[in-house]
Formats: C-alpha cells, structure tokens, sequence
C-alpha cells in the first residue's frame, strides 16, 4: 500500500517500501572508548549507549617505514598528523620497535596504536611505553593466558584493545574442515557464509576471554579484500556486538583502483549506519589514506568538513582555459590555504559556469584564456589565465576573512548571477563555439533527407 503523506508526523524513512534501506540510516549506538591523553588529545570511538554521546567517525591511518628509526616515524606521523589523521598506527614486531614508542610518542601530538602481531609481549612493552591502544589479531594470538596478561595491562592503564580479525589470517588451517561443517550451515543462503561463520565465531571465542576479564574497552574490525565480504561481514557484527567498529578494506591495492573497493565498502556500511573510525589502505603515501576518509565521511555528512569543498567541472570540448592544471593547482595551492568549508567552483566554460558560482561561495569559470571570478554571486574579478590562481586564492583569503570578522557568512547567496555577455566579456572563446555551432546548424540545414528516397 502506498503512503500518503499527512503532514505531522510524516517520515521520509515511510517512503519507498522496500528501498528504504536505500536511505541513509543513523548510527548504531554503541558502547564508546576513548583513547589518548592530555598532551595528544582525547579520541573518542563510538557511542550512544550507557550515555554516551557518538562521537564523529574517526579517520586512522598506518605509517610505512620502520617504527625503530625514531626520527623518520616521528616525520610520518607528523606529516600524518598535518593531513588530518585523527589516529595513528604503527607496527611492532620486534622489540627495538616497542622501545622506540617511548620517544615516539614524546614526540607526537596523535594518539597512537601499536599493531601487534605473533608476539604478545611486544603488547605488554607497548603498553609499557604509553602506547594510546594496542591491535590484537586472534588469528595470530591465540593462548590464553597470553591473552589475559595484555588484558590485565591494559585494563590497569585504561588502554582500549581493538580485536581485528582478518580474512588472510583468521582461517585456522589444521582444523578448517571442521569448522566449516560445524558453522557453516548458519549462513547457509550466503555464499561468503563459510567465511563468515568462522570471522564471527572466533571473535565470540575471543571476546569471551575479554568479557570474563570484565573488560569492556573493546573496538571491532573483521576485514576482507573483497568487498561483498567486508559489507557482510560488519553488517553481521553490528547485529551481535555493541562495541565500535573500525572498518577497513585490507590490502585494497594502489590508491588508483584501492580507493573504489574501500569507498564503494565502506561508503555502503557508513551510509547504513554501521561504522565508528575507518582506516583506508593504500600501497602508497599514508597521506592519501587520511586524505581519502576524510573526504568520504565528508560527503557522506558524517563529519564537519576542514577546508574548501572543491567543486570543478570533468571538461568538455567548450574548454576554454587549461581547467585540468588549474584545478590541480587550486588543490594544491588554495585549498590547503583556506580553513574555513567555504564551497570553490572551478568551471571550464560558460554553460555550466554561472550556476555553479551562484551556489559556492567563490567561483571561477572560464572564458577565452581568462577567468571571471565571483564571490557569493559578486562579480570581482575578469583576469587573464595565468593570474586565474593568483587572483582565486586572494579573494578566497579575503572571504575567509570577511567571513571570520563576521561580515560574511558561508553558503550565503547575495545575489543571482547573470551570465555575461559570452562575447564582450569572454572574447572569442565563445564566440568561436557560437560560429561553430551556427556552421553545425547550416551543415544540417544543408543536409538534404535521406528518408523515403530509395
Ligand atoms: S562547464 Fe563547460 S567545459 Fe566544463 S564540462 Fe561543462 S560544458 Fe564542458
């Protein structure tokens, strides 16, 4: 039966029937846990139960290079840091890694993550050196007792853990048959429910060990290469556990082709609420990482954005200055100058142009080999192409400014932009496509119909 909308009371999640789930959902409360300290700032991960309020998504990254050469992991992490990394990671597997943390973490102004794997005394010496939390795999650190000593420290020092099961590493060969039989039936319609069963009975097993050391200050991560995986996978977990989810795509590959199967991943679990903090990984520069989450969360108005919205044309064949260089220029230049989530409008042409700087706060788009500049729907500025940059990154500053001394205010519309006149303000750029087309027109005119004639 269709809805008929009634005014009070009306829902948009009553739309759609079965497409509801298509809509964006809430958040999933969850228990939250809060890492970091005084000196690099408290992080907080999920929330809504027991009081709590959610706290933003949170965007973690990993470093690259070796945790033991001091300097050069306290340069990444920083750099890290500047990018926008809420979290940061970094591995131990040897003990010159765990007594390095110490001067690290001195250093550094994040709250860090040891990544322990194999070793659980290298979790003891990371919690030992202040570490913020630490990463344990359950396919990789199994014994119990073992387990129970990183969950004594931790609970003494208020360290969260994060359990983190991995598809490459959760799979317990010598008992795998077995497992399947005994689990597999419970996913019976999923053809990834083998796969599932096991993720999600070794997290039950783990967590066990947790719950009866009474410990609570838990976060979640099960990740797959293979997205179907991942979505299913947290999408199960968010039903059972009440702790936060770190999700994740792991070895998602380059940034090139990586950063679809963790965003189309991740995007699809965050627009259904199920997601607290996310690490996008790349085989490349960490920067990207911090860089691509932060603009998912962004779109997806899960998180205030830091900076410039760049909104810039795909080009066309109407192109009329260099758009492609330019647009990397303003990424490069303005956006990372300007503080303030003001929306920036690079267009190529006039046909989209004006309705693009009607709607962002500073706009340009282009003319033959010039760029007209508008600011909230003001013209300031006709300029030739090689000042376009020079002159969009003064009045952005100007706005921003204006904007903080209270004079102006963002996403204001002063007022409707007409277009210019294409050839006395544009010159011959548009005066060239008009020639065209007309020729294209009389080309037609002069066509002669071909239907009917044989
Ligand atoms: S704004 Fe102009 S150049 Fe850019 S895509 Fe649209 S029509 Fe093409």
């Amino acid at each position: 039966m269709s809805q008929v909308c009634t005014g009070e009371g009306f829902s948009t999640r009553n739309i759609g029937g079965a497409y509801n789930r298509l809509l964006m959902q809430p958040r999933r409360p969850t228990r939250q846990v809060t890492l970091g300290d005084d000196r690099v700032g408290r992080v907080r991960i999920g929330g809504g139960l027991f009081g709590t309020t959610p706290a933003p998504v949170s965007v973690q990254t990993m470093t690259t290079g070796y945790t033991h050469e001091i300097d050069k992991c306290v340069a990444e992490i920083n750099r890290l840091t500047a990018a926008g990394a809420d979290v940061v990671r970094v591995a131990v597997p040897e003990k010159k890694d765990t007594d390095a943390l110490r001067h690290i973490i001195a250093q550094v102004r994040v709250p860090i993550v040891a990544d322990v794997h194999f070793h659980f005394k290298r979790a003891l010496e990371a919690v030992e050196a202040g570490v913020h939390k630490i990463r344990l795999n359950p396919g990789n650190i199994q014994d119990r007792a073992q387990v129970i000593e990183v969950i004594r420290a931790c609970k003494e020092r208020g360290v969260p853990i994060r359990v983190g099961v991995n598809e490459g590493s959760i799979i317990e060969r010598k008992d795998k048959q077995k497992r399947l039989k005994e689990l597999g039936a419970f996913f019976h319609d999923n053809k990834r429910g083998y796969l599932l069963a096991i993720m999600i009975a070794k997290l039950e097993e783990y967590l066990d060990i947790f719950y009866e050391q009474d410990f609570y200050d838990i976060v979640i991560s099960a990740k797959s290469m293979d997205v179907p995986t991942v979505v299913d996978a947290y999408s199960e977990i968010s039903k059972r556990f009440d702790h936060p989810l770190h999700l994740g795509v792991t070895h998602a590959g380059p940034k090139e082709t990586g950063c679809i199967r963790s965003v189309v991943a991740l995007g699809a679990l965050l627009a259904g609420g199920v997601g607290d903090t996310l690490r996008i990984s790349y085989a490349s520069d960490s920067v990207y990482e911090v860089e691509d989450g932060l603009e998912l969360l962004y779109s997806l108005g899960l998180r205030e954005r830091k900076g410039a919205e760049l909104i810039a044309c795909p080009t066309c064949g109407r192109i009329q200055v260099d758009l492609i260089a330019l647009v990397q220029e303003v990424r490069r230049t303005v956006q990372s100058k300007v503080d303030l989530p003001m929306k920036l409008a690079v267009m190529g042409c006039i046909v989209n142009g004006p309705g693009e700087a009607e709607g962002a706060d500073v706009a340009v788009f282009a003319g033959d080999r010039r760029g007209i500049i508008y600011v909230q729907g003001e013209k300031v500025a006709n300029v030739p192409e090689e000042e376009i940059l020079g002159k969009l990154l003064e009045e952005c500053l100007k706005f921003q400014e204006k904007v903080r001394r209270g004079e102006a205010k963002l996403g204001d519309k002063k007022v409707e932009i007409i277009p210019p006149d294409p050839i006395g303000e544009l010159g011959s750029g548009w005066e060239k496509i008009a020639q065209q087309q007309s020729q294209e027109k009389g080309k037609q005119q002069a066509t002669p119909l071909t239907v009917g004639k044989s």
